[in-house]
């Protein structure tokens, strides 16, 4: 069983040998038994944990969540002196779900980003219609005029045809 530091990424085996480092001192003998009482009444563990420790491997998996939680009581970073240990595989699982998590947040930042480009276009369109619909009104408006003033010359030159006809009688 691997631990990680959360704040730095170091790792460390856990086994007898870490808990001898953690602890200090020395192991009177060197038989299983005599590790299993060193462990015993160092760190506190019950015998199942400490036996655990001992045959190591899927073992000592069982109390990782107890392991983890004594070594970040009882053993800071030698890199970077935080004490915030995690088991490697559930390290693993956080960072994999930190990677999610960036993941989505990502595609959610793009998709905003496309909705913010598609409401310019939007807004572009509806400017433009309207400048459109401005350059049709003042169309509209000088065709009146014109149209008024055409009726105003037609009105003028029936007066003078009127004149004239009435010159010529
Ligand atoms: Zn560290």
């Amino acid at each position: 069983m691997k631990i990680v530091c959360q704040s730095c990424g170091r790792k460390e085996e856990v086994n007898k040998d870490f808990f001898l480092k953690v602890l200090g001192g020395v192991v009177s003998g060197f038989g299983f038994w005599a590790w299993t009482a060193f462990l015993f009444a160092g760190t506190g563990f019950a015998m199942p944990i400490c036996i655990a420790i001992m045959a190591g491997g899927g073992a000592l998996m069982a109390f990782s969540d107890e392991i983890t939680e004594w070594v970040t009581e009882h053993y800071d970073c030698p890199q970077c002196s935080s004490n915030s240990w995690i088991e490697e595989e559930e390290y693993k699982k956080l960072q994999a779900k930190e990677q999610e998590k960036q993941k989505a947040l990502k595609a959610k930042e793009a998709e905003k980003e496309k909705l913010k480009k598609d409401n310019e276009n939007l807004q572009e369109e509806v400017d433009y219609a309207f400048e459109e619909v401005d350059r049709l009104e003042n169309e509209k408006v000088e065709f009146e005029k014109l149209e008024s003033k055409q009726v105003e010359l037609e009105n003028k030159l029936s007066e003078v045809m009127k004149k004239l006809e009435q010159n010529d009688k």
